[in-house]
């Protein structure tokens, strides 16, 4: 049978894979100790209104310093910190830190923070977000939660009412990703969101590809009409900031108007763009 299978038998003997086997160990390990090491950060990238350019707020996005490997994506540990449970204590961390970091930028700032489907799920979630807010001082209104579809794909009533709940404690309630998922626009009419983010695929093709464009304009055409915010991630240049302003949406979000900075460096964009207004139609002088 061995034979049979030609080379595909012996993908599992590959030294790559023992490597990346032990890769994802050390990993599981590192991420045990990082909290407590202190190794977690948050990277801010701005949300811009398309209309006057000003900064609307920060998205919170977290990167493990690893002592070895450097700056490490939350791509690569968001999904084993998911398996492994540590989800709900590095949320609850990015939530706080957030927050507290937020208290230094002016009031009209808005913060963002993702929360993912399985932390969404666990039961401490809406206390982990009422603690952050009482302990940080934030005011609620300025916190904004970032979650995805699948949040919503086990249709019971356990995951609206934590919605309900986190709406009730004053917090906004965003859709991410948005347009990635199943059944997406359904989704929209059974919980009001207060936001939602066109994913970048979509983003990505414009202004050329007349299917994204009737896409993003319907995402817009329908927030204008239901009171929702509508934010395009990913804008990457300034043919596609263009785009979806002509396409109504409110927000823009993306490497051309700033990448994600360090929380340092947010108080200098901030002053450096007086009042946070976007000059020119790019944040940072040529490079973005
Ligand atoms: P997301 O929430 O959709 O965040 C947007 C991602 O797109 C970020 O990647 C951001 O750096 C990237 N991005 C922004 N502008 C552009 C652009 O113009 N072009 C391209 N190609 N990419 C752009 P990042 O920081 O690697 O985060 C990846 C994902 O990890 C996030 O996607 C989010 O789902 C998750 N994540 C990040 N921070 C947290 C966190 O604190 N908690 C949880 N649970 N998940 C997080
Ligand atoms: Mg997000
Ligand atoms: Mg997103
Ligand atoms: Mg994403």
């Amino acid at each position: 049978r061995a034979k049979a299978d030609g080379r595909n038998t012996h993908r599992f003997f590959a030294p790559e894979m023992a490597e990346r086997l032990k890769a994802f160990h050390d990993l599981k390990l590192g991420l045990h100790d990082a909290l407590r090491r202190d190794e977690f950060e948050l990277h801010y990238q701005p949300l811009i209104a398309t209309d006057d350019g000003h900064i609307r707020g920060f998205e919170a996005l977290i990167r493990w310093r690893h002592p070895r490997l450097g700056l490490i994506s939350p791509a690569d540990f968001i999904p084993v910190a998911e398996e492994t449970g540590l989800i709900a204590p590095i949320g609850e961390w990015a939530l706080r830190t957030a927050c507290r970091e937020a208290m230094r930028w002016p009031d009209g700032i808005g913060i963002s923070v993702n929360v993912s489907s399985v932390q969404f799920r666990n039961k401490g979630l809406v206390e982990a977000v009422r603690n952050a807010l009482a302990d940080t001082g934030l005011a609620p209104g300025r916190l904004e939660l970032e979650i995805t579809e699948s949040v919503l794909l086990q249709d019971d009533d356990t995951n609206l009412n934590t919605l309900r709940e986190l709406r009730a404690l004053g917090t906004r309630i965003v859709m991410d990703d948005f347009g990635t998922g199943y059944s997406a626009l359904g989704y929209l009419c059974r919980f009001p969101f207060d936001k939602v983010k066109i994913d970048r695929s979509f983003v990505a093709d414009l202004p050329r590809c007349t299917g994204s464009t009737a896409v993003v304009q319907a995402v817009a055409g329908m927030g204008r009409n239901l009171g929702i915010v509508i934010t395009a991630e990913g804008v990457e240049d300034r043919a596609q900031l263009d785009a979806v302003r002509r396409l109504g949406c409110h927000e823009a979000q993306g490497f051309h108007l700033s990448r994600p900075i360090p929380a340092a460096e947010v108080p200098a964009l901030i002053s450096r763009l007086q009042d946070g207004r976007l000059q020119d139609g790019r944040l940072q002088g040529g490079r973005l």
